[in-house]
């Protein structure tokens, strides 16, 4: 499975499982938009893209501003002419229960993970719909499928974006974009390191293969639904989970 010649935009790509989809598809001969909050944060990212013979560009961003993304977006197509991948994985958690959530933190999740994935997604299909090609994932969450008490507002995003996937996967078929989900289960990055040891042995409990997902299992279903192999699936909600929750 090779994307020799593509250029791919991963946004959230400083670390965890953004970092590890951007290496992934560098890997697999796509140039690389490392796109994050931090220039100095992504820099570790574009340095193993480069070491690996593949171009990358370090891009500041705030997903949830739409000049951000316009400007994201044009840069790759100045620099390289196109965009071919467009992964939106940059995401945040608020968590709390729902009567001490407070209003701000359910607006900056939904802000970040909904608006962010609407604002980066719209400024991509401008390029990829002349182009007639392209191929947008979204990074959804089991929580946006099955629920989590304490993460209403996180789930909600994660909902939301599935919902989205599957209206532009509609909207975009004709000029042969696809457009699907990823919805990982429970991966060991810095948003679940803060969980203690007891709840992770919990949840291992309730996952069939037993054990916490690594940002490469997701890397690797992104860089699946990125390829030109997949062109026939659109509007898909991947699961990968450990088998926690079966769709
Ligand atoms: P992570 O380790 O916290 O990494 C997320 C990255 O996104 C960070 O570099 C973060 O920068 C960046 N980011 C945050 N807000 C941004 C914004 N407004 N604009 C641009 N970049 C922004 O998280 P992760 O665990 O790798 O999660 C990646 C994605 O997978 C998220 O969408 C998450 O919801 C989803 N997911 C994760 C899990 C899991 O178990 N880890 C499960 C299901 C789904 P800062 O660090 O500076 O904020």
């Amino acid at each position: 499975m090779s994307l020799a010649g593509k250029t791919a935009i991963v946004t959230g790509a400083a670390q965890g499982i953004g970092r590890a989809i951007a290496e992934t598809l560098a890997h697999a001969g796509a140039d690389v938009a490392v796109a994050d909050l931090d220039l100095g944060r992504s820099q570790d990212t574009v340095t193993a893209i480069t070491k690996m013979g593949r171009r990358a560009l370090n891009i500041k961003v705030n997903v949830a501003d739409w000049n951000d993304a316009k400007a994201m977006v044009d840069q790759v197509v100045k620099e390289w002419g196109k965009v071919d991948i467009l992964v939106n994985n940059a995401g945040i958690t608020r968590d709390g229960l729902l009567l001490r959530m407070k209003e701000e933190d359910w607006n900056l999740v939904l802000q970040v993970n909904l608006n962010g994935t609407f604002n980066c997604t719209k400024a991509a299909l401008q390029p990829m719909s002349k182009q007639r090609s392209g191929r947008i994932v979204n990074i959804a969450s089991i929580v946006g499928v099955i629920g989590n008490a304490g993460q209403a507002n996180y789930a909600a995003s994660k909902a939301a974006v599935i919902g989205f996937t599957k209206s532009v996967a509609r909207e975009y078929a004709s000029r042969a974009v696809t457009v699907n989900a990823v919805a990982p289960g429970f991966i060991d990055t810095a948003m679940t390191q803060q969980l203690s040891a007891d709840v992770k042995e919990t949840l291992s409990k309730q996952i069939p293969l037993g054990r916490l997902g690594q940002p490469s299992d997701v890397a690797e279903a992104v860089k699946f639904l990125a390829s030109d192999e997949a062109g026939y699936i659109t509007g898909h909600v991947l699961h990968v989970n450990g088998g926690m929750h079966m769709a």
